[in-house]
């Protein structure tokens, strides 16, 4: 008898629908892909509450080929995931990454560089005055240095983005079905079937986890474990009453981060790793804006000491603990669990790239156009991480 399913994917998110979009627009595979979604409305889950932020500044090679990859197909996405003539508008916009150092980052940022060289990538290195030159508003009395990817870098609407892969996945075939995964029926080394909370169990062929933050949870009903953990992030709109021209998405050294969205700006922070528990609520730090975040926007910018903040979000980031780098491939323990998960903070923007590395490895065995064995489970089972050093 066959199986419901022959490739079962666990979560409908940017990541789970990338790979349902390309299994089922590859003209190599004619099978059944069924994913499950607990919520269809994605409220809660990573995507829409991403920044949507595209960047080429990365550290690791692979990372940097994902992103080149992601850029290609933005560039086309309006027409390869048009339905009935209608594509998603992503709305890219071209603004740029500005990763700003002190002289204690100089040296990361510069090693940073080089690797990008090494990729082709142009990154503009802009010393302190060359950054006063280009961002006037910019206080860089205690910087020395900026990364400034000028072109190819910006972002995107991450939702649209979602809606699209999923779109053209169900007009290719997918099966999408609202249901929550509660368990994982093994065999052995197999995983045969999950079950749904409705009691329902869909037997499967091939298992991929996509579960975003979850994902460990869907680890453990398979009996193993991820390094994976749910990490909340918060975003706090705000408005400034002076122009700010030509403001990139700007990283600063501290950890905060801001860009321009509407007529307004939005920033947030990443924590200090001994303030960043797993959690999935979705709580708000009511105070982090006036406490943290608006003496450093008004140190960095001083137009931004007379600002108002306007509300925001949080969200969580499927955090990678072992490295930050995003995990995928056949889990080393079982025969048919493929894992995409550990995306951190550059899920979105890596969806494309995964969606269509994954679906190769499904549909070939390995990996056609670009070679992501190094980011595969192995390193967990030897403990080797593969760290990003470009990540906040
Ligand atoms: C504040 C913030 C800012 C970010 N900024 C950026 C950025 O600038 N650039 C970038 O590229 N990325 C960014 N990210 C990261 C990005 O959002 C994620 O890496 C990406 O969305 C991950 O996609 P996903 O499909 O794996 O997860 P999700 O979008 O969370 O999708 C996973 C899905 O799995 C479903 N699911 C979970 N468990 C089950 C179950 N048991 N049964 C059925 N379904 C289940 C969930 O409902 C969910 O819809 C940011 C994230 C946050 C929170």
């Amino acid at each position: 008898m066959s199986n419901d399913a022959d490739v079962l994917i666990i979560g409908g998110g940017v990541i789970g629908s990338a790979i349902a979009y390309f299994l089922c627009s590859s003209a190599d595979f004619d099978g059944k892909v069924v994913v499950l979604e607990q919520d269809s409305s994605y409220q809660f889950a990573s995507t829409p509450r991403s920044l949507g932020g595209i960047r080429l500044q990365y550290s690791v090679p692979e990372n940097i080929a994902i992103a080149k990859f992601g850029l290609e197909f933005y560039a086309s996405a309006a027409e390869r995931l048009a339905v009935d003539g209608e594509g998603p508008v992503l709305g890219f916009r071209e603004a740029g990454y500005l990763i700003l150092a002190s002289a204690f980052g100089q040296e990361l940022l510069d090693e940073n560089l080089a690797v990008q060289r090494d990729e082709g990538v142009d990154t503009l290195r802009l010393d302190q005055a060359a950054l006063s030159e280009r961002f006037p508003w910019l206080n860089v009395a205690d910087l020395a240095v900026g990364a400034f990817g000028a072109r190819n870098e910006g972002w995107i609407d991450p939702y649209a983005l979602l809606q699209g892969f999923r779109r053209k996945a169900v007009s290719l075939g997918a099966d999408y079905r609202e249901a929550r995964v509660v368990g994982l029926k093994r065999a052995g080394a197999r995983i045969i079937a999950v079950e749904l909370d409705s009691g329902d169990v869909v037997s499967c062929d091939t298992v991929v986890n996509a579960a975003g933050a979850r994902a460990h949870q869907i680890a453990q009903m398979a009996g193993t474990d991820l390094p994976v953990r749910p990490r909340k992030r918060q975003i706090v709109r705000f408005e400034c009453r002076t122009t700010i021209p030509d403001c990139p998405l700007v990283f600063d050294p501290t950890g905060l981060y801001f860009r321009p969205e509407g007529a307004g700006f939005i920033c947030g922070m990443s924590p200090k790793p001994e303030d960043d528990p797993d959690c999935l609520d979705f709580e708000m730090d009511h105070d982090l804006f006036e406490r943290d975040l608006w003496p450093m926007l008004a140190h960095r910018v001083p137009a931004f000491e007379a600002i108002k903040a306007k509300g925001g979000w949080t969200g969580h980031y499927a955090f990678n603990v072992l490295d930050q780098n995003a995990l995928l491939g056949y889990h080393d323990a079982y025969d048919n669990l493929v894992l995409a998960n550990g995306f951190s903070g550059h899920g979105v923007q890596q969806s494309p790239a995964v969606g269509r590395a994954i679906s190769e490895l499904l549909i070939y065995g390995y990996y056609r156009t670009l070679d992501l064995s190094r980011l595969g489970y192995q390193r967990v089972a030897q403990h080797q991480p593969l760290v990003e050093r470009n990540i906040y």
